[in-house]
């Protein structure tokens, strides 16, 4: 028998969903169903400048409307402040975390975008300032916190694991990103420390979101294993794009939910739509989620991009 899977949807409130949003919801609802297993909702509103109070509402009524139903949360990361501070707490204590005081402009400056997708590999400016150092750049500038990642010789930075959609992966920290964020300069939490220690509170075993957040997972698995969580499986889904090519942005508003449910035409269309897109459904058909999961299957999931 299958072991039901714990998934999750992680919503950032920044805007209305669009249908790129419940593609990836609806994959994650699916592959966490049709085990038997259960989902936990968490909204992402870490930034308060990212997201407005309303978009949390309208999301929530989004999700029941397309019946991708929940059965934990939802919990908000702007709740949980003290749960990641007190991880930034142990990984400081594994003498791994430094203060950052490099300024954007810096930044670019004194590093080459990586070359997939436009991220910068820190360059480890900040890496050794002596603490009187330390002590008069604080005098002007709040710092960040980075995360020292291993150097290019030690296999502990070499990350390797297969995601069920794009296959074996592998990762060298230090070309790939460098040392990387815990909290930003103005005390924001990182996504990618929230991530890992709500997925593990949360229990959390499969991963399924859009595949922009690939790149994402071996700073994760690197987390995960200072902090003594386990590692759950990954999932990453194709985006849609336009048929120009141009990925689906919360802009798009003719195929936000908002013009979506004006149409009127109930969650079925929708829903048949994107199963089609993972092959699941043939073009046309309208269904319900629950009639769904008979049918989900990750095998003729596709890689490259939906033009939608
Ligand atoms: N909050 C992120 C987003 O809405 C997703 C994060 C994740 O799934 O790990 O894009």
């Amino acid at each position: 028998m299958r072991e039901a899977i714990v998934g999750r949807f992680a919503p950032t409130p920044s805007g209305r969903m669009h249908a790129g949003n419940v593609f990836a919801a609806l994959m994650a609802w699916l592959g966490a169903r049709t085990t038997g297993g259960r989902l936990v909702l968490r909204i992402e509103d870490l930034d308060p400048r990212g997201h407005r109070p309303e978009a949390t509402r309208q999301l929530l009524d989004d999700l029941q409307w397309l019946g991708l139903d929940w059965d934990e949360g939802p919990y908000r990361q702007s709740e949980r402040t003290e749960i990641y501070v007190d991880a930034i707490k142990r990984l400081d204590e594994l003498g791994l975390v430094y203060p950052c005081f490099c300024t954007r402009a810096q930044l670019h400056a004194a590093t080459a975008p990586h070359a997939s997708d436009g991220t910068f590999v820190y360059a480890g400016t900040c890496r050794h300032l002596t603490p009187d150092e330390v002590a008069a750049r604080s005098e002007t500038r709040a710092p960040a916190l980075r995360l020292r990642v291993p150097d290019e010789d030690d296999p502990a930075g070499t990350i390797v694991f297969d995601d069920v959609v794009f296959g074996p992966q592998r990762e060298v920290l230090s070309r790939e990103c460098g040392d990387f964020l815990v909290r930003r300069s103005d005390g924001v939490l990182a996504y990618q420390l929230a991530v890992v220690v709500d997925d593990a509170l949360m229990g959390v075993t499969q991963v399924v979101r859009g595949r922009d957040l690939l790149g994402s997972v071996a700073r994760q698995i690197y987390l995960q294993r200072l902090l003594g969580y386990a590692t759950p499986t990954y999932a990453h889904v194709p985006l849609l794009v336009a048929p120009d090519g141009r990925r689906l942005s919360k802009r798009d508003r003719d195929l936000d939910l908002g013009a979506i449910r004006a149409r009127d035409t109930g969650p079925e269309r929708l829903l048949g739509e994107l199963a089609a897109c993972a092959g699941f459904a043939e073009k046309g058909e309208t269904l319900c989620a629950d009639q769904l999961v008979d049918r989900f299957s990750w095998d003729n999931m596709r890689r490259d991009d939906i033009v939608f």
